[in-house]
C-alpha cells in the first residue's frame, strides 16, 4: 500500500494510512474523501478492499430471502416514495393475512431462511395488527425468520394502540420477530427529512425505535439513502451517527447505503423537491462505499451492496470497494421496482454464487444475523442445487408489483375491514 500511496496526494495519503493502522476516520477527513478523484479515488477503494480483507476476510454473503410489501396504501405522502398510494387509489392493495401466510410458506418451501415484511402505513390499521401478523406469520412457519417492520412502522403502530415503543418491541419479540429492518432512516437529519417527506419520523423518533430494540435484544440493519439532495457532510454525519449509536449498543448487523432511485421518485419526476438530483453517479457510489468500509468497519463489519439499487454489475463491483455481502434472493421487489429500478424482483443463490466467483471471492448463504449457513469454496461443479435456483424469470407464482396493483382479489378497499383485524388467523 506504502508504494501505491506515494502517488496519491498527501493528506489523502495520510487519511487513509491512518485508517489502515486502526485510527478512526473524522467527519471532517470523510468529507474531504467524498471529492477524491483519479489516483486518490483509486487508493481509496484500494484501502477501503484492504480493510474489508482485514476485518472480514474473502467471504460474500448472501441471505436467501422473501420480500412481502403486504399493502401499498399509506396515510403519508413522501416526496421520494412512488410505491405508495392513497386509500382512494384504483391501485391500492392490502394482501390478506391468508395471503401472506401463504406467500412464506412458498418462500420456506424454496429454501428462504427470512421473510422481509414492510408496507405502507394503511388508515384504519388496528394498532396491533404487527404483532399480530407477526405471531401468525411465526405460527405458521416457525422456523422462519422474520425480519420486519421499519421504525416508521413500529411508531405507527404505537401510534394507533396508544402503547409505548418499549412495549410494543417487547411484544413484537414475545410473539416471534427475529430483527427490524432499519429502513425510514434515509439521511438522519431533521432538515433533510423535512424537505424529503414532512410528516416523516423524526430522527429523535428513529434513534429511539432502533435504540430500545437493541436494549430489547432485538438487531436491526442500518440504512442510507443517498444521492438526492443531501450534502457529503450530512451523508457523513448520518454515518458517524451510526457508528456512535453502534459503540452503545452493537445491535446492527449491517450498514447498506443505498442509492436514490429517481426515475419515478415524485420528488424528482415530479419536481416537488427543486434541486434534487438522479440519484449519485457511479464514483460516487464507489466512494461511499469506501468511505463506509473506513468510517464503519471497526463497528459494523458487514457493509452490503444492494443489488436492487444498483444492479448485479454495479453490486459486484462494489466487493472490490469495501462491501462483503450482496444482501437478499428477494424473490418479489416492489418498493425499488416501483420507483423505476429496473433489475429485477429476484435473483438466484446461483447467480450470486457465480458473481462471488468471478470476483475471485468465496460465496457464503448466511443467516440474516450473518451466521454461516454454508460456505461454497469448493469447485462451482460441486454447489448443491438449491430450490430457487430452478425458478424462471417469468414463473407467474410471483407476479410483479404492477400485478399485484391490478389484482382484484387484493384490492384495498374490499378486504381492509377483515384484513386489518387484530385476529390471529387458524393456519394448521
Ligand atoms: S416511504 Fe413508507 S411511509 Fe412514506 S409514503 Fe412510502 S410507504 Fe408511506
Amino acid at each position: 500500500m506504502k508504494t501505491q500511496l506515494s502517488t496519491v496526494s498527501p493528506r489523502v495519503a495520510t487519511l487513509l494510512e491512518r485508517s489502515l493502522e486502526g485510527h478512526e476516520l473524522s467527519v471532517p477527513d470523510a468529507v474531504l474523501l467524498c471529492q477524491v478523484k483519479g489516483r486518490d479515488f483509486h487508493a481509496l477503494v484500494q484501502a477501503a478492499d484492504a480493510l474489508r480483507e482485514a476485518q472480514v476476510g474473502d467471504h460474500v454473503s448472501y441471505v436467501v430471502n422473501r420480500n412481502l410489501n403486504f399493502t401499498n396504501v399509506c396515510v403519508k405522502a413522501c416526496k421520494f416514495c412512488a410505491f405508495s398510494r392513497t386509500n382512494r387509489s384504483e391501485q391500492g392493495y392490502f394482501l390478506p393475512r391468508e395471503e401472506i401466510v401463504e406467500r412464506v410458506k412458498e418462500a420456506r418451501s424454496l429454501g428462504a431462511t427470512e421473510v422481509c415484511l414492510q408496507a405502507g402505513l394503511a388508515p384504519g390499521l388496528d394498532g396491533r395488527f404487527y404483532i399480530e401478523l407477526c405471531r401468525t406469520v411465526k405460527e405458521a412457519v416457525p422456523d422462519i425468520h422474520v425480519h420486519a417492520f421499519s421504525p416508521e412502522e413500529v411508531k405507527y403502530g404505537c401510534e394507533r394502540s396508544g402503547m409505548t415503543v418499549r412495549t410494543y418491541l417487547t411484544e413484537l419479540k414475545a410473539v416471534g420477530l427475529g430483527s427490524l429492518p432499519g429502513t425510514s432512516a434515509e439521511v438522519l437529519d431533521d432538515p433533510v427529512r423535512k424537505r424529503l417527506a414532512g410528516g416523516r419520523i423524526t430522527t429523535q423518533e428513529w434513534i429511539e425505535v432502533i435504540t430500545t430494540a437493541h436494549e430489547l435484544g432485538i438487531p436491526t440493519t442500518s440504512t442510507l439513502m443517498y444521492g438526492h439532495v443531501e450534502t457529503d457532510e450530512e451523508r457523513v454525519r448520518h454515518i458517524d451517527l451510526l457508528r456512535t449509536l453502534q459503540r452503545r449498543s452493537g445491535g446492527f448487523t449491517e450498514f447498506v447505503p443505498l442509492s436514490f432511485v429517481h426515475q419515478e421518485s415524485p420528488m424528482y419526476k415530479k419536481g416537488m423537491l427543486p434541486g434534487c438530483r438522479p440519484g449519485p453517479t457511479g464514483h460516487e457510489v464507489v466512494r461511499l462505499f469506501a468511505i463506509s468500509r473506513l468510517m464503519l468497519g471497526a463497528s459494523i463489519p458487514n457493509l452490503q451492496a444492494s443489488w436492487v439499487k444498483e444492479g448485479l454489475r454495479q453490486a459486484q463491483l462494489l466487493l472490490s470497494a469495501g462491501a462483503n455481502d450482496l444482501g437478499g434472493t428477494l424473490i418479489n421487489e416492489s418498493i425499488s421496482t416501483s420507483a423505476g429500478a429496473a433489475h429485477g424482483q429476484r435473483v438466484s443463490p446461483a447467480e450470486l454464487r457465480r458473481l462471488i466467483r468471478e470476483a475471485g471471492r468465496i460465496p457464503v448463504e448466511r443467516s440474516t444475523l450473518y451466521a454461516q449457513r454454508q460456505a461454497f469454496d469448493a469447485d462451482p461443479g460441486s454447489d448443491p442445487p438449491h430450490p430457487l435456483d430452478q425458478v424462471s424469470d417469468d414463473d407467474p407464482r410471483f407476479g410483479s408489483y404492477a400485478a399485484l396493483t391490478t389484482d382484484p382479489r387484493f384490492r384495498f378497499e374490499p378486504v381492509e375491514r377483515e384484513a386489518m383485524k387484530p385476529r390471529s388467523l387458524p393456519v394448521h
